[in-house]
């Protein structure tokens, strides 16, 4: 069978480019890729999948409720050889299953890109269920501005504060979001009380 890949990442760790350059590798063997990713990630507002370096794609947008299996067997079966799915963070559980679903019985290999934990340090329901279901976890890596690998997804307020409570799901861009490790993080929110 195939396996479902989850290969997480903190932000900025360029999972988006992970995706794409893997994408265009497969494109390249001649392997037809469907490219998808959920409708929470409204960020670029289109259907286009974007990294910071510049790299781009169309992608089919999963909306909530959307039974993925079912839109591979009506619209991509036989005509697709990966699934890859950028911000898998945001698909719902039953998603998951679904993707899981389709690497078992269609022996289409899928490939979740997303991050594993929100700024609180908790888990995405989508991202809990890929690391009970994926065959294949691996950490994309990224270093903190002191040197140790970032592992926190730190969400800056628009005074300059560390958010320390709020929605799980917030969009922002690079300067709401900065990846560092636990020990920076908390150096930060200490300094403010
Ligand atoms: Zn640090």
């Amino acid at each position: 069978m195939a396996k479902l890949y989850f290969k997480y990442g903190a932000m900025g760790s360029s999972k988006t480019a992970q995706a794409l350059i893997t994408r265009f590798n497969y494109i390249e063997m001649g392997m037809r890729v469907w490219l998808i990713k959920p409708s929470k990630d409204t960020r670029d507002g289109d259907s286009s999948v974007k990294s910071r370096i510049g790299l781009e794609a169309e992608a089919q947008i999963i909306y909530e409720g959307d039974d993925i299996a079912r839109i591979f067997n009506d619209t991509r079966k036989g005509e697709t050889d990966v699934i890859i799915a950028d911000e898998a963070q945001f698909f719902e559980p039953c998603q998951i299953d679904q993707l899981h679903e389709i690497a078992t019985w269609e022996d289409v290999p899928v490939l979740c890109f997303g991050l594993r934990t929100d700024f609180m340090l908790r888990l995405f329901p989508g991202s809990r269920r890929l690391l009970e279901l994926a065959e294949s976890i691996t950490e994309i890596k990224t270093i903190c501005r002191c040197g140790s690998k970032a592992t926190v997804n730190v969400r800056f307020l628009p005074d300059g504060r560390v958010a320390t409570e709020g929605e799980q799901i917030v969009l922002g861009g690079n300067e709401t979001y900065k990846a560092m490790c636990y020990k920076c993080m908390q150096t930060l929110i200490r300094q403010q009380k």
